[in-house]
């Protein structure tokens, strides 16, 4: 069973629909898989493993039935624990939610289970999504599989380390800042954060909602766009999810090519901060793009110097007003209800006990920010950089089709690291938040490994919104092209668990 979990999310649908083994034999090799190593990665907070083994025999009923499977029948999935999965635990990697289990799925569960789709369980990450590294868990960290002593990013940790650990061919993240790109760039794996309002937020546990976006991650381009088609698309239950017809993603990735494109490179995305490995993948990645038939053309986005601390008074604006709901009454955690204190106190002394310190230090930020009298110098003003940083970009894709840059300034650090310098977290996001702010798409996808520590780079390609599908040509290409100069996937130059 071995060479099952090194198979494609391609690859194992086909294998499934092809009778050559059953979906319950493939949930099950990943089963034992994560038995044998996540003691190492800790990328699961919870294996539902009865609950996979069903829906995979539910698959291998179909089929013994004559039903058309889908393109993703059968596959299993690392699902990041900010989505609702009825009667599974969700805790969103913190104490407040310790042990609730929602009464719904969220739409996206609801669509992958419809697609046949195995969850295998839910995936650590930073609490409720604030951080770079997974270190933010209340339920301690994840490994990076290249060196569990490393991060492997955040705040989708777990979800991209199940991947690169073959635990899980396919996994599900939210990008709010970064979280997908920047876990798959430091993994060496891919991921994707969709057109906002492209994949639905009903039931992802909200963080700032005008930012969070779920998206896949996968170890293929192709893998990762037969995911993004089967979550895509309009919902009812989400406001501000797209009614419109998903980009034609998978056919992209079938047909990638970047001749006659025109690609940018964002000037701003180098310098000071960021690793020489890095910056130097990240010159071939330009060379190869070149060679490939692209038009490489210099950029410059002068706003996106101020994406960071825009972005830093946006998302803990929203989260102060989004964790109110934590409150000690309806989810989770209720400390001190002992007939000695208040409802007040009891809110406060939850919240207290429940939330870690760096949700905490946003919730205050976020909350002062807000604050009448300092709202407009603070939050109305990071609004204003955020309508300049869209414009920005208009400008940028009224040059060219798609920009690149290098997706983190640098490669994956060692747990504790930064620990203690939310400065220095924060800066692992430097390339991917511009994004965020505007809603476009962007995909990080490996491309190669630093010389000075041997660990992986990733390649950020970022499109207009709605237009995911140039993601998946050009990353299709990207991938085709280093596959044929490796002779093998990156990971297979990860060091053996
Ligand atoms: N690292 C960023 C933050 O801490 C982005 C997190 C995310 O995308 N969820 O807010």
């Amino acid at each position: 069973m071995t060479e099952t979990i090194r198979w494609t999310a391609a690859e194992t649908a086909s294998a499934i629909a092809d009778g050559k083994v059953t979906a319950v034999e493939v949930a099950q090799a990943h089963l034992d898989r994560i038995e044998a190593v996540d003691a190492k990665v800790h990328a699961f907070l919870h294996v539902d493993a009865d609950g996979a083994l069903a829906a995979a025999k539910a698959v291998d009923d179909a089929r013994a039935r004559g039903d058309r499977l889908g393109p993703l029948a059968g596959v299993p999935l690392a699902l990041k624990d900010v989505f609702t999965t009825k009667g599974v635990p969700t805790t969103c990697g913190s104490k407040m939610l310790d042990g609730w289990k929602p009464p719904y799925d969220a739409t996206l569960t609801r669509r992958l289970k419809d697609a046949g789709v195995v969850i295998l369980g839910k995936t650590n990450m930073d609490e409720f999504a604030m951080g770079s590294s997974t270190e933010n868990s209340a339920y301690g960290p994840t490994g990076n599989p290249w060196d569990p002593s490393r991060v492997p990013g955040g705040s989708g940790g777990g979800s991209a380390a199940a991947i690169a650990s073959f635990q899980a061919p396919l996994a599900i993240g939210t990008d709010t800042g970064g979280s997908i790109r920047q876990p798959a760039a430091l993994t060496g794996t891919v991921g994707v954060k969709p057109t906002y309002g492209g994949v639905s937020r009903y039931g992802l546990v909200a963080f700032s909602s005008s930012l969070d976006q779920g998206g896949p991650c996968a170890r293929t381009v192709l893998d990762a766009a037969l995911l993004h088609e089967a979550i895509a698309g309009h919902d009812p239950l989400d406001s501000t999810s797209i009614d419109a017809p998903v980009p034609n993603v998978v056919e992209a990735a079938r047909s990638g090519s970047v001749k006659g494109l025109r690609i940018g490179v964002v000037k701003e995305f180098a310098g000071e901060g960021y690793q020489a490995g890095v910056l130097a993948r990240f010159a071939e990645a330009v060379e190869l793009l070149r060679e490939l038939g692209a038009e490489i053309v210099e950029i410059s986005c002068p706003n996106f110097t101020y994406a960071m601390p825009a972005y830093y008074l946006i998302a803990p604006s929203e989260a102060s007003s989004n964790l109110a709901r934590f409150d000690a009454m309806r989810y989770g955690l209720r400390v001190g209800d002992d007939g000695e204190h208040s409802a007040e106190e009891v809110m406060s002394l939850t919240r207290e006990a429940g939330f870690g310190a760096e949700v905490k230090r946003r919730i205050m930020l976020g909350t002062y920010a807000l604050s009448s009298g300092y709202y407009d110098a603070y939050y109305g003003q990071a609004q204003k950089v955020r309508t300049l940083i869209t414009r920005d970009f208009e400008a940028a894709f009224g040059q060219v089709d798609v920009l690149i840059s290098p997706t983190t300034p640098t490669t994956a650090f060692p747990i504790g690291e930064r620990a203690d310098d939310p400065m220095a977290m924060y800066l692992a996001d430097l390339c991917t938040i511009p994004s965020n702010l505007a809603g476009n798409a962007a995909m990080s996808l490996p491309c190669g490994l630093a010389d000075e520590d041997g660990l992986p780079v990733g390649l950020q390609i970022i499109a207009p919104a709605m237009a995911d599908d140039r993601l998946y040509r050009v990353g299709a290409a990207v991938e085709a092209a280093y596959l044929s100069r490796w002779g093998a996937p990156l990971l297979d130059r990860a060091p053996a668990l």
